[in-house]
Protein backbone atom coordinates (compact mmCIF):
# COMPACT_ATOMS: atom_id res chain seq x y z
CA UNK A 1 0.00 0.00 0.00
CA UNK A 2 1.00 3.62 -0.99
CA UNK A 3 -0.17 4.94 2.52
CA UNK A 4 -2.10 7.21 0.80
CA UNK A 5 -6.33 6.89 0.96
CA UNK A 6 -8.45 7.38 -1.95
CA UNK A 7 -9.81 11.21 -0.07
CA UNK A 8 -5.81 12.15 -0.14
CA UNK A 9 -5.32 11.07 -3.88
CA UNK A 10 -8.46 12.44 -4.66
CA UNK A 11 -7.83 16.00 -3.31
CA UNK A 12 -3.68 15.68 -4.60
CA UNK A 13 -4.96 15.16 -8.11
CA UNK A 14 -7.77 17.95 -7.67
CA UNK A 15 -5.06 20.78 -6.84
CA UNK A 16 -2.56 19.55 -10.02
CA UNK A 17 -5.05 20.03 -12.06
CA UNK A 18 -6.46 23.28 -10.57
CA UNK A 19 -2.81 24.80 -10.21
CA UNK A 20 -2.55 24.11 -13.70
CA UNK A 21 -5.91 26.02 -14.58
CA UNK A 22 -8.10 22.83 -16.14
CA UNK A 23 -11.46 23.86 -16.37
CA UNK A 24 -12.58 21.10 -14.07
CA UNK A 25 -9.92 20.10 -11.78
CA UNK A 26 -12.62 18.06 -9.58
CA UNK A 27 -14.43 16.52 -12.59
CA UNK A 28 -11.51 15.25 -14.06
CA UNK A 29 -9.44 14.08 -11.02
CA UNK A 30 -12.94 11.90 -9.85
CA UNK A 31 -13.29 10.73 -13.63
CA UNK A 32 -9.89 9.71 -13.96
CA UNK A 33 -9.32 7.83 -10.86
CA UNK A 34 -12.93 6.10 -10.44
CA UNK A 35 -12.23 4.90 -14.14
CA UNK A 36 -8.17 3.72 -13.85
CA UNK A 37 -9.23 1.69 -10.74
CA UNK A 38 -12.59 0.69 -11.95
CA UNK A 39 -14.79 2.92 -9.04
CA UNK A 40 -18.31 3.79 -8.86
CA UNK A 41 -18.16 7.79 -8.15
CA UNK A 42 -19.72 7.33 -4.99
CA UNK A 43 -16.58 5.88 -4.03
CA UNK A 44 -15.31 9.17 -3.13
CA UNK A 45 -18.65 9.61 -0.07
CA UNK A 46 -18.56 6.43 0.66
CA UNK A 47 -14.86 5.11 0.86
CA UNK A 48 -12.58 7.91 1.75
CA UNK A 49 -10.11 5.85 3.57
CA UNK A 50 -10.35 3.00 1.11
CA UNK A 51 -6.33 2.52 1.14
CA UNK A 52 -4.63 2.94 -2.74
CA UNK A 53 -1.68 0.59 -3.47
CA UNK A 54 1.34 1.66 -4.61
CA UNK A 55 0.80 0.34 -8.20
CA UNK A 56 -2.66 1.75 -8.41
CA UNK A 57 -1.16 5.67 -6.85
CA UNK A 58 1.99 5.20 -9.82
CA UNK A 59 -0.85 4.54 -12.41
CA UNK A 60 -3.02 7.26 -11.59
CA UNK A 61 0.31 9.41 -11.37
CA UNK A 62 0.99 8.53 -15.16
CA UNK A 63 -2.12 9.53 -15.96
CA UNK A 64 -2.32 13.02 -14.06
CA UNK A 65 0.67 13.82 -16.39
CA UNK A 66 -0.96 12.64 -19.67
CA UNK A 67 -4.24 15.20 -18.10
CA UNK A 68 -1.65 17.78 -17.10
CA UNK A 69 -0.29 17.96 -20.89
CA UNK A 70 -3.68 18.45 -21.72
CA UNK A 71 -5.11 14.84 -23.01
CA UNK A 72 -8.87 15.02 -22.53
CA UNK A 73 -9.45 12.26 -19.55
CA UNK A 74 -11.67 9.99 -21.71
CA UNK A 75 -8.71 10.01 -23.99
CA UNK A 76 -6.59 8.40 -21.74
CA UNK A 77 -9.36 6.29 -20.40
CA UNK A 78 -9.75 5.24 -23.84
CA UNK A 79 -13.44 4.97 -23.58
CA UNK A 80 -16.23 7.44 -23.60
CA UNK A 81 -20.05 7.03 -22.75
CA UNK A 82 -22.43 8.09 -25.30
CA UNK A 83 -25.91 7.68 -25.38
CA UNK A 84 -26.01 5.04 -22.54
CA UNK A 85 -23.43 3.19 -24.32
CA UNK A 86 -19.79 2.77 -23.43
CA UNK A 87 -17.00 3.29 -26.92
CA UNK A 88 -13.56 2.72 -27.23
CA UNK A 89 -11.61 5.63 -28.80
CA UNK A 90 -8.91 5.55 -30.96
CA UNK A 91 -6.10 8.04 -32.26
CA UNK A 92 -8.27 8.12 -35.61
CA UNK A 93 -11.60 8.61 -34.15
CA UNK A 94 -13.09 12.05 -32.66
CA UNK A 95 -14.59 11.90 -29.14
CA UNK A 96 -18.25 11.45 -29.04
CA UNK A 97 -19.20 14.85 -28.00
CA UNK A 98 -22.54 14.82 -25.83
CA UNK A 99 -24.63 17.48 -28.08
CA UNK A 100 -24.27 14.53 -31.11
CA UNK A 101 -26.85 13.17 -28.55
CA UNK A 102 -29.52 15.37 -29.62
CA UNK A 103 -28.86 14.18 -33.21
CA UNK A 104 -29.65 10.48 -32.27
CA UNK A 105 -32.58 11.39 -30.39
CA UNK A 106 -34.00 13.06 -33.49
CA UNK A 107 -33.44 10.39 -35.79
CA UNK A 108 -34.73 7.85 -33.89
CA UNK A 109 -38.68 8.35 -34.39
CA UNK A 110 -37.95 8.69 -38.64
CA UNK A 111 -36.14 5.43 -38.03
CA UNK A 112 -38.91 3.59 -35.95
CA UNK A 113 -41.33 5.07 -38.28
CA UNK A 114 -39.56 3.79 -41.55
CA UNK A 115 -38.93 0.35 -39.74
CA UNK A 116 -42.52 0.19 -38.32
CA UNK A 117 -43.87 0.42 -42.52
CA UNK A 118 -40.62 -1.77 -43.98
CA UNK A 119 -40.70 -4.19 -41.17
CA UNK A 120 -36.84 -3.51 -41.30
CA UNK A 121 -34.75 0.23 -42.16
CA UNK A 122 -30.82 0.60 -43.15
CA UNK A 123 -28.86 3.53 -41.97
CA UNK A 124 -25.73 4.53 -43.71
CA UNK A 125 -23.11 6.65 -41.53
CA UNK A 126 -20.41 8.58 -43.21
CA UNK A 127 -17.65 9.03 -41.40
CA UNK A 128 -18.51 7.18 -38.34
CA UNK A 129 -15.85 6.86 -36.14
CA UNK A 130 -16.61 5.26 -32.80
CA UNK A 131 -19.50 4.57 -34.49
CA UNK A 132 -21.64 5.87 -31.95
CA UNK A 133 -24.11 7.63 -33.99
CA UNK A 134 -24.58 4.51 -35.53
CA UNK A 135 -24.40 2.04 -33.21
CA UNK A 136 -26.71 4.23 -30.44
CA UNK A 137 -28.85 4.46 -33.10
CA UNK A 138 -29.07 -0.02 -34.18
CA UNK A 139 -29.44 -0.40 -30.12
CA UNK A 140 -32.63 1.48 -30.03
CA UNK A 141 -34.01 -0.23 -32.99
CA UNK A 142 -33.23 -3.45 -33.14
CA UNK A 143 -35.09 -3.50 -36.99
CA UNK A 144 -32.12 -1.44 -37.72
CA UNK A 145 -28.79 -2.49 -40.07
CA UNK A 146 -26.56 -0.02 -40.71
CA UNK A 147 -22.87 0.43 -42.35
CA UNK A 148 -19.97 2.69 -41.00
CA UNK A 149 -18.12 4.69 -43.60
CA UNK A 150 -14.79 6.13 -42.69
CA UNK A 151 -11.83 7.01 -44.76
CA UNK A 152 -9.51 5.76 -41.84
CA UNK A 153 -9.26 2.04 -41.25
CA UNK A 154 -7.81 3.06 -37.48
CA UNK A 155 -11.61 4.20 -37.10
CA UNK A 156 -13.34 1.32 -39.07
CA UNK A 157 -11.33 -0.93 -36.64
CA UNK A 158 -12.49 0.86 -33.76
CA UNK A 159 -16.17 1.08 -34.58
CA UNK A 160 -16.09 -2.52 -35.79
CA UNK A 161 -14.76 -3.26 -31.83
CA UNK A 162 -17.74 -0.76 -30.49
CA UNK A 163 -20.05 -3.47 -32.46
CA UNK A 164 -19.01 -6.22 -31.21
CA UNK A 165 -18.50 -5.08 -27.67
CA UNK A 166 -21.78 -3.72 -27.81
CA UNK A 167 -23.22 -7.14 -29.45
CA UNK A 168 -24.84 -5.70 -32.23
CA UNK A 169 -21.77 -6.94 -34.90
CA UNK A 170 -24.55 -9.08 -36.40
CA UNK A 171 -26.13 -5.98 -37.64
CA UNK A 172 -22.66 -3.33 -38.49
CA UNK A 173 -21.43 -3.01 -41.54
CA UNK A 174 -18.03 -1.56 -41.97
CA UNK A 175 -16.49 0.15 -45.33
CA UNK A 176 -13.72 2.00 -46.29
CA UNK A 177 -14.54 5.22 -48.10
CA UNK A 178 -14.06 8.22 -48.87
CA UNK A 179 -17.75 9.72 -48.55
CA UNK A 180 -19.83 7.66 -50.37
CA UNK A 181 -17.63 6.71 -52.93
CA UNK A 182 -17.67 3.45 -52.70
CA UNK A 183 -20.93 2.63 -51.24
CA UNK A 184 -23.13 0.45 -53.46
CA UNK A 185 -26.71 0.17 -51.97
CA UNK A 186 -29.32 3.06 -50.72
CA UNK A 187 -30.50 3.76 -47.32
CA UNK A 188 -33.26 4.34 -45.89
CA UNK A 189 -31.45 6.87 -43.14
CA UNK A 190 -27.83 8.84 -43.75
CA UNK A 191 -26.38 10.13 -41.25
CA UNK A 192 -23.03 12.23 -40.76
CA UNK A 193 -21.61 14.15 -38.02
CA UNK A 194 -18.68 15.20 -41.16
CA UNK A 195 -15.82 17.97 -40.12
CA UNK A 196 -17.24 21.13 -40.08
CA UNK A 197 -15.02 23.45 -38.08
CA UNK A 198 -12.80 25.91 -40.62
CA UNK A 199 -9.41 25.21 -41.03
CA UNK A 200 -7.99 28.63 -39.32
CA UNK A 201 -10.52 27.86 -36.44
CA UNK A 202 -8.77 24.57 -35.93
CA UNK A 203 -5.37 25.84 -35.02
CA UNK A 204 -7.09 28.12 -32.44
CA UNK A 205 -9.07 25.33 -30.72
CA UNK A 206 -8.34 24.04 -27.06
CA UNK A 207 -5.40 22.21 -27.05
CA UNK A 208 -7.53 19.09 -25.30
CA UNK A 209 -9.22 19.28 -29.05
CA UNK A 210 -6.78 20.76 -31.70
CA UNK A 211 -3.69 18.00 -29.96
CA UNK A 212 -5.47 14.99 -29.35
CA UNK A 213 -8.81 14.78 -31.66
CA UNK A 214 -8.08 14.02 -35.30
CA UNK A 215 -7.72 16.61 -37.39
CA UNK A 216 -9.46 14.90 -40.32
CA UNK A 217 -12.35 14.24 -38.17
CA UNK A 218 -12.49 18.50 -37.38
CA UNK A 219 -11.05 20.19 -40.64
CA UNK A 220 -14.07 21.31 -42.94
CA UNK A 221 -11.93 22.98 -45.22
CA UNK A 222 -11.70 26.77 -45.40
CA UNK A 223 -14.88 27.58 -44.95
CA UNK A 224 -15.82 24.62 -42.85
CA UNK A 225 -18.53 23.26 -45.54
CA UNK A 226 -16.28 20.97 -47.55
CA UNK A 227 -17.57 17.94 -46.03
CA UNK A 228 -21.26 19.35 -46.78
CA UNK A 229 -20.72 19.95 -50.26
CA UNK A 230 -19.21 15.85 -51.02
CA UNK A 231 -22.57 14.94 -48.97
CA UNK A 232 -25.08 17.30 -51.05
CA UNK A 233 -23.17 14.94 -54.43
CA UNK A 234 -23.42 11.57 -52.96
CA UNK A 235 -26.51 11.82 -50.95
CA UNK A 236 -28.96 11.37 -53.84
CA UNK A 237 -27.66 8.60 -55.22
CA UNK A 238 -27.14 6.80 -51.86
CA UNK A 239 -31.13 7.52 -50.18
CA UNK A 240 -34.02 5.25 -50.88
CA UNK A 241 -37.18 6.91 -51.61
CA UNK A 242 -38.71 8.26 -48.26
CA UNK A 243 -35.59 8.07 -46.48
CA UNK A 244 -34.00 10.74 -44.42
CA UNK A 245 -30.39 13.02 -44.43
CA UNK A 246 -29.43 13.59 -40.74
CA UNK A 247 -26.21 16.02 -40.24
CA UNK A 248 -25.00 17.43 -37.11
CA UNK A 249 -23.73 20.78 -38.47
CA UNK A 250 -21.42 24.01 -36.94
CA UNK A 251 -23.45 26.67 -34.62
CA UNK A 252 -23.78 28.49 -37.72
CA UNK A 253 -24.02 26.48 -40.62
CA UNK A 254 -28.05 26.36 -40.77
CA UNK A 255 -28.54 28.49 -43.88
CA UNK A 256 -25.48 27.94 -45.52
CA UNK A 257 -26.20 23.52 -44.98
CA UNK A 258 -29.87 24.06 -45.54
CA UNK A 259 -28.95 26.17 -49.01
CA UNK A 260 -26.18 23.45 -50.21
CA UNK A 261 -29.13 20.47 -50.05
CA UNK A 262 -32.13 22.13 -51.41
CA UNK A 263 -29.81 22.63 -54.36
CA UNK A 264 -29.02 18.98 -54.23
CA UNK A 265 -32.74 18.22 -54.17
CA UNK A 266 -33.24 18.13 -50.43
CA UNK A 267 -36.13 19.38 -48.49
CA UNK A 268 -35.56 20.65 -44.34
CA UNK A 269 -37.93 18.52 -42.42
CA UNK A 270 -36.71 19.32 -39.11
CA UNK A 271 -33.85 21.47 -37.13
CA UNK A 272 -32.30 21.17 -33.60
CA UNK A 273 -30.67 22.84 -30.73
CA UNK A 274 -27.76 21.34 -28.73
CA UNK A 275 -27.56 21.53 -25.23
CA UNK A 276 -26.14 24.98 -25.45
CA UNK A 277 -29.07 26.69 -27.50
CA UNK A 278 -26.89 26.52 -30.82
CA UNK A 279 -27.75 25.08 -34.17
CA UNK A 280 -26.73 21.78 -34.33
CA UNK A 281 -29.22 19.08 -36.48
CA UNK A 282 -30.96 19.40 -39.74
CA UNK A 283 -33.10 16.66 -40.87
CA UNK A 284 -33.65 16.89 -44.60
CA UNK A 285 -36.28 14.44 -46.74
CA UNK A 286 -35.45 13.61 -50.40
CA UNK A 287 -37.56 14.91 -53.08
CA UNK A 288 -40.94 13.27 -53.89
CA UNK A 289 -39.90 11.08 -56.62
CA UNK A 290 -36.62 10.40 -56.09
CA UNK A 291 -35.39 6.37 -56.79
N1 LIG B 1 -18.42 19.54 -32.28
C1 LIG B 1 -17.04 19.20 -32.45
C2 LIG B 1 -16.19 20.18 -31.67
O1 LIG B 1 -16.58 21.10 -31.17
C3 LIG B 1 -16.65 19.25 -33.90
C4 LIG B 1 -16.99 18.00 -34.57
C5 LIG B 1 -17.00 18.12 -36.03
O2 LIG B 1 -16.32 18.89 -36.71
N2 LIG B 1 -17.82 17.31 -36.54
O3 LIG B 1 -15.06 20.07 -31.41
Amino acid sequence: MSGVTLAGLFQDLKQRFAGASLHHPAADARILIAGLLGLSQTAFLSEPERLISTEDAARVDAAALRRLNREPVHRILGRREFYGLDFELSPETLEPRPDTEVLVEHILPHLSRIAARKGEARVLDLGTGTGAILLSLLKECPAATGTGVDISENALATATRNAGLLGLAARFTAIRSNWGEAVATRFDVIVSNPPYIPSRVVDALAPEVRLFDPRAALDGGEDGLDAYRRIALDAPGLLAADGIVALEIGFDQRLDVTDLMSRAGFALLEQACDYGGNDRVLIFTGHKGQA
